[in-house]
């Protein structure tokens, strides 16, 4: 593995000279998250994407090779924290180039990275808490408000299928992929010494049929073409009836005399959400419903709602949610829907004894309101939880549709006696087949196809089909791969190498704090043996006496049966 990296290092330094048009791939290669690109032609230096990584890191991702301040332009596929999470870093590092995104991006990136901001700074007091007691030394946030509002001076917004000269030499045109409000892929036309290479970014492919945003459009013939494989292994299935499903869940809870709680995503899911709604609302079968309250308790859903609702953002709706428009029909507002904004509205949801459907974020109910609603309706078995996303290893979200029965809200322990359902299929990425379709249309072979933003193996998995079932020259790059865009040679095969996951050192010094603490734990075991034979009433005594310890200590917090 070293020597292979080795040998693509020298290869660089010998062609450097010769190279004048390059791209380098920095984030999600081989996984999911991070999306980043950089490409250096016409004297420019450009990203495409600058995201967060979010969740498990299997792979560091590449480095941008030149200093923020540096870079002349960003070019932004969608608002997602995973594509745009990073842009405020710029500002903080003396940017002063230009972002080119569609409207809808540049009006949703106006909120999602304020609200990336506000988390990164809370975290980071959180972190600094525990330093100070520790006599650490502080360490700032990754970024703050401030930079993320600072970032937004430079969003330019354009349209979709508009040419945009950017400069001497670069052209780009944002196309609908049908993932988000505003979500795009972009053609990049680099024009050099007289030659000109069209390179076309995917950004996340959106699934068919969703509310309000229109399908993926295919992808036009180019000389690379990079994509993501988010579901390169997977199929979705059959298309479920959600109206019907949800107002089934709606009217059982209903029936029961409970609210239906929803964790939805902020931006996107919880649009969706309320499209349903009123198409529930609207279908005359759902009269017995009668005109039922629907609570949206999310302060960023209800900006990002808000987005949706301006005018300039309605020319990204599809013909449905337009032709709904032209009838006077708002589709995302209905009677009986209340917007809490100010944390009193939130906390009066729960006081009143009407059965509701409650809407909240997060979506994995890791963090935010949610967390309220939950604790005051989770206990109570005619309320229902209904989750409409993925839900990550390791959040509340996940052990709840797994099935735990007791849960830790706040320090509280609550019971698990709502229904807990999921309305499975609601994604915004396509499916392996939607990938494929996306592709096909081309009738130019590409020189290259990049398999990028898919997990280690589906990545690889993908690209191969591409190889195998469709006759592309396909790969699936890593970390600081790079290629010289002029002749498509690789000049970079990337790193392979894995993160090493940090194994604890089992030797702990027994005068130690936490070897005293082991120790006791092997006495307590001894203890044990010990009463082996006692009286029952005695056992039952220490038995609740550990019990109590173990939940008074018991550092995760989260599920303890
Ligand atoms: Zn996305």
């Amino acid at each position: 593995m070293q020597q292979s990296l080795l040998s693509g290092i020298i290869k660089v330094v010998r062609e450097e000279r010769m190279v004048t048009m390059k791209l380098v791939f920095c984030g999600a290669c081989h996984e999911v998250t991070g999306s980043c690109y950089y490409i250096e032609a016409c004297n420019k230096k450009i990203l495409v994407d600058y995201g967060l990584e979010q969740g498990v890191n299997v792979y560091e991702s590449g480095k941008v090779p030149v200093p923020l301040s540096d870079i002349d332009y960003v070019f932004l596929t969608h608002a997602h924290i995973d594509h745009s999470g990073k842009l405020p870093l710029l500002a903080a590092e003396g940017f002063n180039g230009r972002i080119f995104s569609t409207v809808a991006t540049m009006n949703l990136c106006g909120i999602m990275l304020q609200d990336s901001a506000h988390i990164q700074e809370v975290e980071a007091e959180w972190d600094n808490r525990k330093r100070r007691r520790a006599g650490k030394v502080e360490i700032p946030p990754l970024y703050t408000v401030e930079d993320a509002l600072s970032i937004l001076n430079n969003f330019e917004g354009y349209r979709y299928g508009e040419i945009i000269s950017v400069c001497d030499g670069i052209q780009i045109r944002f196309i609908d992929a049908g993932h988000l409000l505003g979500s795009a892929s972009i053609e990049i036309y680099l024009t050099e010494n007289g030659v000109t290479k069209k390179l076309l970014f995917s950004g996340d492919i959106g699934n068919t049929d969703r509310p309000l945003i229109r399908n993926p459009m295919p992808a036009s013939d180019a000389d690379y073409i990079i994509m993501e494989s988010t579901y390169g292994d997977r199929e979705h299935g059959m298309v479920p009836d959600y109206v019907k499903s949800l107002s089934n869940v709606i009217r059982r809870t209903f029936e029961r005399g409970g609210n239906v709680v929803i964790p939805s995503f902020a931006v996107g899911r919880t649009q969706e959400m309320l499209y349903y709604m009123r198409q529930i609302k609207d279908d005359p079968k759902n009269r017995d419903l009668g005109d039922f309250p629907v609570y949206l308790d999310s302060p960023l859903a209800i900006e990002a709602t808000g987005i949706y609702e301006e005018s300039a953002n309605r020319e990204y709706f599809d013909e449905e949610a337009l032709s709904l428009l032209e009838k006077g029909i708002d589709p995302i507002k209905f009677s009986g829907l209340n917007l809490s904004i100010t944390s009193e509205q939130s906390k009066e949801i729960n006081f009143n004894e009407e059965p509701k459907v409650i809407i909240s974020a997060s979506g994995m109910c890791d963090a935010g309101r949610i967390k309220h609603h939950l604790k005051h309706n989770l206990w109570r078995p005619e309320c229902t939880i209904l989750f409409v996303g993925y839900q990550a290893n390791g959040t509340l979200g996940r052990a709840l549709t797994e099935g735990c029965k007791q849960v830790k809200i706040f320090g509280d322990e609550i019971d698990v006696e709502a229904e807990i359902c999921q309305l499975s299929g609601l994604s915004a990425h396509a499916d392996v087949n939607g990938l494929k379709n996306w592709i096909s249309n081309i009738e130019r072979k590409p020189e290259r196809v990049f398999v990028c933003h898919g997990e280690d193996t589906v990545c690889d998995a993908f690209a191969d089909r591409l190889s195998y079932e469709m006759n592309l020259n396909a790969m699936a790059p890593y970390p600081y791969a790079s290629i010289d865009i002029g002749t498509g040679i690789i000049l970079t095969e990337g790193n392979r190498e894995k993160i090493k996951k940090k194994e604890k050192s089992s030797i702990v010094s027994p005068k130690s704090p936490y070897g005293r603490l082991l120790l006791a734990m092997k006495r307590l075991e001894t203890v044990v043996k010990h009463n082996e034979g006692g009286a029952n009433k005695d056992l039952a005594k220490f038995t609740d006496q550990l019990i109590a310890l173990c939940d008074k200590w018991d550092r995760l917090g989260l599920i303890i049966s």
